[in-house]
């Protein structure tokens, strides 16, 4: 590490000791960030460590619907989004209307969103899901809301992927919602990178399209990911199929990489695309952490009433996961 980073990562230690704050990042983060954090995982666990954590700041590195759900579930500490540009774009294609226009056309559907939305869309659901969990909390609210349509949003792969776990019909709101990083992941791209590395085993997110999510060998969350590259290191079943081989190639923004690299060494890695890549993710720089620590700011702020209401739904999703 040259002197002058050495000396970066120094002082932001000391910050967070000072402050007691702590650094939490998403898997999509630049190497950099990952490295001076304290937990890096994806939206549930961040959301878990949020609640868990005894810290009174939070510096959040992720991007905003996530710093959103660290307020809403702590609403006791200070969050802060080093910067406040970073700004989902998915999140932004289901604003509360939207999501009203829809619950009025199908009033008896129960509705379940994607964590990657608004609070105030938020505030709109029976219960919130993340990539991790999308089939078990459809099938759960399902039965317990004995609902046979679920409004599901904003990501219509991830509700083709969650469509595969209940017999009630998934409306997706809106009806094109999606990634636009994971949508630079096309069929052609798996079609290639597995003729390069026929040995290789396929993993990827579900909020990749249809097509390739049919041509998988898993279909996992960030974290997910992570977990099957490196059960297979120690040779164990993930999920019941046995896996072998030492080279994986990845179907999500290519940030997971450095994760991948630094948890599974030994193993090799391809990106399916190398222009998966969210921009919105890689605005928190060393720079702006140490600034967010000095300033306590910019703090992400839930209005009251919207953080009650997403507050239950998000709960919703901790209590059927258990
Ligand atoms: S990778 Fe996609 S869903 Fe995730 S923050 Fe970026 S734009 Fe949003």
């Amino acid at each position: 590490m040259r002197a002058e980073r050495r000396e970066q990562v120094e002082k932001i230690e000391r910050l967070k000791r000072r402050k007691n704050a702590i650094i939490l990042a998403h898997n999509y983060q630049r190497p950099e960030v990952q490295d001076i954090a304290e937990f890096v995982g994806d939206s549930l666990e961040l959301a878990r460590k949020a609640v868990a954590t005894t810290a009174e700041i939070i510096i959040f590195c992720g991007v905003d619907f996530m710093a959103e759900t660290a307020a809403v579930l702590n609403p006791e500490k200070k969050v802060v989004l080093p910067d406040k540009g970073a700004v989902c774009p998915m999140a932004q294609q289901l604003p509360p209307a939207v999501l009203a226009a829809a619950k009025r056309e199908h009033p008896d559907a129960a509705v379940v969103l994607y964590v990657n939305t608004l609070a105030e869309s938020k505030a709109l659901a029976d219960c919130i899901c993340t990539s991790a969990n999308a089939q078990e909390i459809v099938r759960a609210v399902a039965k317990a809301k004995d609902a046979s349509t679920i409004l599901f949003g904003p990501d219509r792969n991830l509700a083709y992927h969650a469509q595969k776990a209940t017999a009630a019909k998934i409306i997706p709101v809106p009806e094109y919602g999606l990634c636009p990083s994971h949508h630079q992941i096309v069929l052609q791209d798996l079609e290639r990178a597995k003729a390069e590395h026929p040995q290789a085993k396929v993993v990827v997110h579900p909020e990749c399209i249809p097509e390739v999510q049919d041509r998988t060998d898993f279909i996992a969350s960030t974290s997910g990911m992570v977990k099957i590259c490196r059960q297979q290191q120690a040779g164990e079943e993930v999920e019941g199929s046995a896996v072998a081989g030492d080279e994986f190639l990845i179907g999500t923004e290519v940030g997971l990489l450095h994760r991948l690299e630094k948890e599974a060494p030994g193993k090799r890695f391809y990106p399916l695309s190398a222009t998966a890549v969210c921009p919105q993710m890689k605005m928190h720089t060393l720079e702006k952490i140490e600034a967010a620590l000095e300033s306590e700011e910019p703090v992400v702020v839930v209005e009251r009433g919207v953080a009650e209401k997403a507050r239950r739904a998000i709960e919703r999703m901790l209590e059927i996961l258990g």
